[in-house]
Formats: C-alpha cells, structure tokens, sequence
C-alpha cells in the first residue's frame, strides 16, 4: 500500500473518541482550505528518515490527510553536487508544495558551504520561527510541577545572521547587525497574530534596545507600533537579559515573547530547556506564503540507523503543521495520544526511558505505541484550544518606505587601519582635512572614544573610527571632497569602510562613541 493510499484509507476511517472541532469544520468548508494537503517531505541526514518514517506512520493513523513528495536535501544532495545542499527540483517541489516537513540537514563546519537550513529560510522569506514551548507529561526537569506553555516568536532572516561580515584589517572582523522596518513590522504582526489564533493574552517584546539604541531601537519601536494596533492583546517591553532571567525563575508568567534573530535564537533554546530540551523541541518557519516546520536537534550521527532516535520532536512539528494547515482534529488526537503515551511511559526511546528508569522501545515501538494510543486523552496536559496562524500578507518591498520625512548630511565615519597612537593619527587627519569642508570631531576605538581629550587606559585594536563633521551641516555631503580626502588618508593609514552621518527627522541616525 502506498502513503497515500494508506492516507486516503485512514481517513475513511472512523474519528475515534474526538469530536471534529468546530474551527476544522469550518477550515474544511472554505474555498480556500484544500481536502488534502500537499507536503513535501525532506527526510535529511542521520536519523532523519527514521524519524520522518515513524512520523509519516502516525500521521497516516491519525487520519491527516496529506499528499507526500519525498525530496533530496543535506549532505547526500551536497555529495552530488549542490552546494547548498538543495537541489533545483527540491526547492521547485517546496514553492509548488507550500509545505516542508523536514529532518536535520547537515552542514559541514569550516567548508565554505551555506547551510541548506539557512538557505531554505532565507530564499523562501521564512521570516518567522516560531518556537513553543509547552509542559510535556511525564517528561523530568527541574520544572515538571510548573504550568509552562510559552512561545517564541523570533524574526527569522535579519539581524547579525544577514550574514554581512568583512575583516576590517587582518585582525578585526566585523559583523553588520541588518534590522529594517519592514522585517522588524512583519514578525510583529506575525506574533500578535499568533496570540489571537491560539487564545493567547500577551505579547512580551523583548530587545537590547537600552544598548544598541538604533538597531533593537528600531525593533523595540515597530513592535510596539504594531502593539498599539492591537489593543485586545496586553503588551509589554523587556531587556532581553532581563528576560532570560525572569524565564529561568518564573516560565509560568510568560505567553508570547517576539524578538530579534539573535536574541530568539538564544532565548528559544533556553525555553527549550525549561521542558525537556532540545530532542523535544519542534520549530515552524513561516513566511507570507510558505511554511516548513522541523525538529531543533540535528542528525545525530552517533545514533543513525540504530532505532534508539526519538521522533517526538518532529511529530510535535508535524502537529504544528497539521494545525497551520487546518487540520485541527487530526492535530489534537494526534497530540494527545502522544501526551498519553508519554504520561504511561511504555515503549519511550531511550533518552527518555532511561531518566525515567524504565525499559527502553526502539523508535518504531514508540510509534506503534501512540498509534495504539490514539483516541485516548491526556489527564495531565488536556487539549488547549489552537486554530491555524494566518500569517500576514506582505508586499515584497522593493524601494525605501520610510517613516522618516526629513534628512540631512552631518559627516562621515571613515574607518582606517592605522598602527600608530591616537594623537599621532588626529595630527595627520587634520593635515589631510585642512583646506576641506570637513572637521575632524573625534576618533575612537573599539567604541571608545580616544580623541579629543584624554586618551583612555584601554587596549587599543588598529582599527579605528575617525568622525568628519561637515563644516556646512544639513548641505549635501560634497563627495568629490570626501574622495580628495580619502585619497590622502591614504596615504599614511588604509581605509576600511565608510559611514554616511545622517540626521533624521532632526535625531542623530548614528550612535556616539563611549565617552563622547
Ligand atoms: P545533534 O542534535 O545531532 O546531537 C546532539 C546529541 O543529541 C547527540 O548525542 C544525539 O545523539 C542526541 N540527539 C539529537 N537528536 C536526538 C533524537 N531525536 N533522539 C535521541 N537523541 C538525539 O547535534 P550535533 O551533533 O551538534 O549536530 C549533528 C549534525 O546535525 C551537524 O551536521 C549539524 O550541522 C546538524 N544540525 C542540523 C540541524 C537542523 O537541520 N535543523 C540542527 C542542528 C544541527
């Protein structure tokens, strides 16, 4: 019998012990809500099919009706040849599909190769992980008698992993921190949409924004624009360090957290933590019109091919995707006997048995033991009431869309490798600006500020950021000028990079040094 036959028998079968919920009703009734979902399935590295196998299994069981494409991706598609680790006719299958069920990729360390992982969330604009981390039965850690249900909602494309990077000299590296108003909008809306689709009350912002006041500013600033649209969700702001402690002493207390790529990316494996780790942490990426939903944990190559990987992680990614999909019945009864069989504690892997003391099943027992489970209701953790997210429409943007309505010129920041002291290097910047429209306002290094006034007791990089002011401030900045001065910088020191100042809507667009 093929999957899909197997799919299509399984959901002539009878419902079992649940009623359909209304909200599946009526998904199924819309023009827009398909009978049979088209999913493309990339199994990957390691224990990746093995666990894609037994997740397929209970999904087929637990009446998700759903038409598989099983596609090439990681380190086998690498092997032949794709650098990405995604061939051509994989990514077609996923733009056709919509939907990805993926198992770990791998990415060799050190090999110049882009991740396939990060690829497929950058060409499909997947600009949203979402990241839920709820109490599972049975499953001990130092928090199994605390009420935690909490998601991530972590901007997905932006930010320090833009990927932007130069070395500055050949001992200073340089990473840009890309954060826009449009991409900061987005994920915004993405998480308030969320809290409203899975009854959620609040939505917690959490930035670094008293520390990089432009970049998270900016963040901090567009959230709680999108917040003011949204009076019926409570919103709140905290520092993300804060944050990370508030979650280690109180987890109960939080709902929806929505933040930056780097800060999600740490924070979402700490709450992780809180439930039972990184084996049971599932993961959506979603986007305006595709969504891929995986496992966190990678292929855990010690393992492949032995029967001992945990599939929960990825069924729990499944039952996301089921849910985003409409197919809110099949989710629930598959989510709960899931937590029952967790709750009984029969046939579990052997990372899970062994904490528990008790005999451990292979991957395809524990399959065939939720399976037999479905129909059964969790005690522990009931069902909780969820519908699909509809992720908001966005335009692609192409030209500027800006909030601010006046700018000007202020200076620039040229940024040169030079070996010498700070004093001797604003001599030679001010020789070289003497009969040009600019002033040297200040140097400084590594952030801190050197010149003018008293040079600081700090180490000093050979890199530094030397501040020009326009002697005609709000002018255009006079760039055949700027070149002539570059021209003679360079002389003595060898430029790196170059800051346009500006001012917007009367406010600073740059951050002052350390001291200034
Ligand atoms: P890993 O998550 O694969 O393994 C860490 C440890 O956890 C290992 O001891 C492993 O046996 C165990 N483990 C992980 N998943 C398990 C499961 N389902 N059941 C039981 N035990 C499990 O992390 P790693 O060793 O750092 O990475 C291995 C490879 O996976 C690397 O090539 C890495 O790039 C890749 N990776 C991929 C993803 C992804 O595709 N999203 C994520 C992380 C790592």
């Amino acid at each position: 019998m093929t999957l899909n036959s197997a799919l299509e028998q399984a959901y002539d079968s009878p419902e079992g012990d649940f009623a359909v919920a209304p909200e599946a009703q009526a998904a199924r009734k819309l023009p827009f809500a398909p009978m049979r979902q088209k999913v493309v399935a990339l199994p990957g590295d390691g224990i990746g099919p093995e666990i894609m196998e037994a997740v397929q299994r209970i999904l087929v069981a637990g009446g998700a009706r759903i038409d598989w494409t099983t596609c090439e991706a990681g380190a086998s598609a690498n092997d032949k040849g794709a650098a990405s680790g995604l061939p051509r006719e994989t990514l077609d299958e996923i733009a056709d599909a919509g939907f990805v069920l993926k198992g770990p990729l791998e990415t060799g360390i050190g090999s110049g190769g882009k991740s396939a992982n990060v690829t497929l969330r950058k060409h499909f604009e997947l600009y949203a992980n979402v990241r839920p981390a709820r109490r599972l039965p049975g499953v001990i850690t130092p928090y199994m008698d605390r009420i935690i249900d909490l998601v991530v909602v972590r901007e997905n494309v932006e930010d320090l992993y833009a990927g932007i990077e130069h070395m500055q000299t050949p001992d200073v590296a340089q990473c840009l921190k890309l954060v826009t108003r449009a991409g900061s909008t987005k994920i915004a809306e993405a998480a308030f949409a969320l809290a409203k689709a899975e009854g959620r009350s609040r939505v917690t912002v959490a930035s670094k924004a008293n520390i990089m006041k432009l970049s998270e500013g900016l963040f901090k600033q567009a959230c709680e624009d999108v917040a003011a649209r949204h009076s019926s969700i409570q919103s709140d702001h905290m520092i993300i360090d804060n944050l990370a402690h508030r979650l280690v002493m109180s987890p109960e207390d939080f709902d929806v957290i929505c933040t930056t790529n780097m800060n999600g990316d740490i924070i979402s494996d700490l709450t992780a933590g809180l439930v039972g780790g990184l084996g049971l942490a599932p993961s959506a990426n979603l986007g305006s019109r595709m969504a891929m939903f995986e496992a966190v944990h990678g292929s855990a190559p010690d393992i492949a091919g032995k029967g001992l990987a945990n599939p929960t992680a990825l069924l729990l990614a499944a039952i996301m995707m089921l849910r985003q999909g409409g197919k809110l019945a099949a989710a629930e009864r598959i989510e709960q006997s899931l937590y029952v069989t967790l709750e009984d504690g029969k046939d579990l892997t052997a990372d899970m048995a062994g904490p528990r003391g008790v005999k451990a099943g292979s991957t395809a027992a524990f399959a065939d033991r939720i399976i037999s489970n479905l129909g059964r209701r969790s005690t522990d953790c009931p069902p909780a009431p969820r519908s699909s997210l509809k992720m908001p429409r966005s335009r692609p943007q192409t030209t500027a869309v800006s909030a601010v309505t006046a700018r000007s010129d202020a200076g620039m920041d040229i940024f040169v490798e030079y070996g010498g002291t700070p004093t001797e290097l604003a001599a030679c910047l001010k020789t070289a600006a003497a009969d040009l429209p600019f002033t040297l306002a200040m140097i400084s290094n590594r952030g801190l500020k050197v010149y003018p006034g008293t040079v600081p007791m700090a180490d000093f990089a050979d890199h530094w950021r030397c501040r020009f002011a326009s002697r005609v401030p709000g002018d255009d900045l006079p760039e055949r000028q700027l070149a002539d001065l570059m021209a003679r910088i360079s002389n003595f020191a060898r430029w790196c990079h170059v800051e346009r100042l500006q001012m917007m809507d009367g406010s600073p667009g740059f951050s002052v040094a350390q001291g200034q």
